[in-house]
């Protein structure tokens, strides 16, 4: 019965062609699939009603009864809004509403007795529920529900009154279609096995449960589901694919290598930097092509290890690639690598989009006769016009910034796929890694070279603006420099580069003997190339920017990195931008700067921060404080596919059990014809097949 729930959702009573957009556009929903499967993200329990006086701060959503006493429609324009004065006897806090104000105002009342369900909010130590939910006391209680389904919803749709009750209300009516048509999504055999819930029961009490207790019981189910799904698919892959690629057997550690490591080695090697050089070096003469994925923290050290498997390579024969996300960060590491190179007859060049006319064609032409023994570069490395000889190794720095298509490119470049090591700073923890990265081996440097001095990573609130200053002063006198990052989004671009724009401004204004740089999205690339350019040569001091400075940018003269509204980023995020500083022997400092009132996760995030370096520990706390799934996305995850119930975390132990699951089901049909299986198969199909839309809106 998979067409009828791949139904258009437009069809499905109540949604029409203007919901169906919305759902399509805000929420992703296109099918009655999607809808039943967009699982409310609690439940309230709607027979518990809070009173006024026990509010406090960092309470969920709650339910009130009471009346309206005032109503005042304030301010004009843009920053019109509508208030109404609300009491239950015990107290008075304030409704407010931003959009939809005429209709509220029409149709509110003030002899009605409301139950309203909403977030409070206190403001000088005054309570506030912004676009509560409003329903007639006299009709709810007819309808009050011990666990009411409570939605995800954008600020798009509450613009519009499409409120978590009306998408309960739509899957009420999609399951009302689908009773009885809903088709089991495990096999039989796996049910009974793992005593699984049946798939119709688990979807109906995810969304509305009888109780408390029959909620763990389905979500239980939904997950393994998820996670069996996601084993089964990542262990196919890496099955068919360790089968099939044959890849060059770079066996011999030469003359390059071994003079570079006995006379040109700048300073020991960290244990980690040897046991995955080595790890590194067992897969290029394995004879099986690596795909191999190299995780270490910021300053571990991942260039030299990059350079000393280049040389390898070299020793036998083949050429490397070393390919970089930005111009700057390419010219960086060549410079690098020609420093540690010295004298050494190693050929490197680099390519990307500024190197042009006579310059880059003689680069071509020396990747072309195997002249050039490693090429530096951008993405440029992988169009079409660079053919290289006999390309053995392609290593990728930073990977999230590139997809798995380009990687997949410079795989057409040599008659066999050349190795490839992909290069990250912690995108997830070690405990993840080998379960997701099923496709990719995994090493980690988990030491820092010897005599860093962590960085000290300081909370600052708004005010303390007098001490930020004087910190960055100290600092600038010793000849330091220092970065100011702004958080940037999309959805308040306008806002927030004006912020940016006042923030350097006033910077300025403070540091009038200091030359401030300044960095956006919203810049030419040529320009913010240039603005990086003069930070790293020291002709700016302080580098105002957003995130752009995120990724591997290397200027070790920086001794402090200012996050301002660090409440707006993630743990990731701060850990990545925190990494621009403390590449130095020099003391950094870390300061975050944020509003006095943080959410509970906001201030644990802070917290965080403030106390571990440790950027594996990190990536643990991030994956902690999300929700489901949510690994900004799969794309940068490495997952396949999204999850909407797992939490790839919190839900380890059900992980390992769907990967046996997963892995039991593959040894026992390995070809894939037992019929007990062949819903398997389906479905996977069908999972996949429903990603690669995803992945081609996103
Ligand atoms: P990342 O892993 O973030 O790419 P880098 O390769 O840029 O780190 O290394 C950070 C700094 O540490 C560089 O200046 C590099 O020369 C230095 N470094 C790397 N390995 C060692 C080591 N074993 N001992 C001392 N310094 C090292
Ligand atoms: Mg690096």
């Amino acid at each position: 019965m998979q067409s009828l729930l791949q139904q258009d959702i437009k069809f499905l009573k109540g949604v029409g062609p203007n919901r169906a957009l919305t759902l399509g556009k805000e929420l992703g929903i296109f099918s009655l699939r999607d809808l039943l499967y967009t699982f409310p993200y609690r439940h309230i329990d709607r027979t518990v009603v809070h009173t006024i006086r026990v509010l406090q701060d960092d309470m969920p959503l709650i339910q009130l009864r009471g009346r309206i006493v005032d109503m005042e429609l304030i301010n004009e324009g843009k920053y019109r809004r509508l208030k109404a004065v609300f009491t239950d006897g015990t107290g008075y806090i304030d409704l407010v509403w931003f959009n939809g104000i005429k209709h509220m105002h029409q149709s509110l009342r003030l002899d009605v007795e409301y139950l309203i369900l909403g977030k409070p909010q206190s403001y000088n130590s005054r309570f506030s529920i912004v676009h509560p939910e409003m329903e007639k006391a006299s009709e709810a209680t007819q309808t009050a529900q011990a666990m009411q389904p409570v939605y995800h919803t954008t600020d798009a749709m509450k613009r519009t009154a499409f409120s978590s009750k009306v998408i309960g209300q739509l899957v009420q009516h999609a399951f009302d279609l689908v009773q009885g048509k809903i088709e089991e999504t495990l096999p039989a055999h796996l049910i009974a096995k793992y005593r699984l819930q049946d798939l119709p029961t688990a979807l109906q009490t995810a969304h509305f449960p009888t109780s408390a207790e029959a909620l763990p019981i389905a979500m239980h189910r939904l997950k393994f589901e998820e996670l069996f799904y996601l084993q089964l698919d990542i262990l196919r892959y890496a099955r068919n694919r360790k089968q099939n690629i044959a890849g060059f057997v770079l066996s011999r550690v030469g003359e390059a290598f071994m003079s570079f490591y006995n006379h040109h080695l700048p300073f020991a090697l960290t244990g980690a930097q040897k046991r995955v050089i080595r790890e590194i070096h067992t897969d290029m003469r394995s004879g099986r092509q690596m795909n191999r994925l190299l995780q270490g923290d910021v300053g571990s050290g991942k260039t030299m290890v990059a350079l000393m498997c280049c040389l390898i390579a070299i020793d036998n024969g083949f050429q490397a690639c070393l390919m970089a996300p930005t111009e700057i960060l390419a010219e960086q590491h060549l410079t690098s690598l020609r420093n540690f190179l010295g004298d050494l007859p190693v050929r490197i060049e680099l390519l990307t989009g500024n190197v042009k006319g006579q310059r880059r064609k003689a680069v071509l032409k020396g990747v072309t006769d195997g002249s050039v023994q490693i090429l530096v570069g951008t993405h440029a490395l992988i169009e079409p016009t660079v053919s290289f000889l006999n390309l053995g190794l392609a290593i990728i720095d930073e990977q999230h910034r590139f997809g798995v298509k380009q990687r997949a490119k410079l795989w057409e470049k040599n008659i066999r796929p050349p190795h490839i090591l992909v290069m990250t700073a912690t995108p997830i923890p070690r405990t993840l890694a080998m379960t997701v990265y099923g496709d990719l081996d995994v090493s980690v440097i988990d030491e820092l070279p010897p005599g860093r001095k962590p960085i000290q990573t300081l909370h600052f609130y708004h005010n303390h603006t007098e001490r930020l200053y004087a910190g960055m002063r100290r600092e600038l006198e010793l000849g330091h420099q220092v970065y100011v990052v702004f958080p940037l989004i999309e959805e308040s671009e306008k806002i927030d580069l004006k912020n940016l724009e006042e923030g350097a401004d006033l910077i300025q204004t403070a540091f009038p003997t200091y030359k401030v740089g300044r960095v956006h999205g919203r810049m030419k690339p040529a320009d913010k190339e240039e603005a990086m350019r003069a930070f790293a040569n020291k002709e700016t001091h302080i580098l105002v920017s957003t995130t752009v400075i995120e990724v591997g940018v290397n200027v070790p003269n920086a001794s402090v990195m200012v996050i301002q509204d660090a409440n707006r980023f993630g743990l990731a995020q701060l850990h990545q931008l925190r990494g621009r500083v403390g590449r130095g022997a020099e003391q950094s400092f870390c300061i975050l700067v944020t509003d006095y009132k943080l959410s509970e996760t906001t201030r644990r995030r802070m917290d965080i921060m403030t106390a571990t370096t440790d950027g594996f520990e990190i990536a643990e706390e991030d994956l902690k404080l999300r929700g489901p799934g949510d690994l900004e996305g799969t794309a940068q995850s490495g997952l396949p596919f999204d999850l909407k119930v797992a939490n790839v975390v919190r839900d380890q132990l059900l992980m390992n059990e769907a990967r046996q699951a997963a892995a039991e089901l593959l040894e026992l049909d390995p070809t894939e014809q037992l019929p007990q299986n062949a819903m398997v198969w389906r479905q996977l199909r069908l999972l996949r097949g429903e990603n690669k839309n995803f992945s081609a809106i996103s």
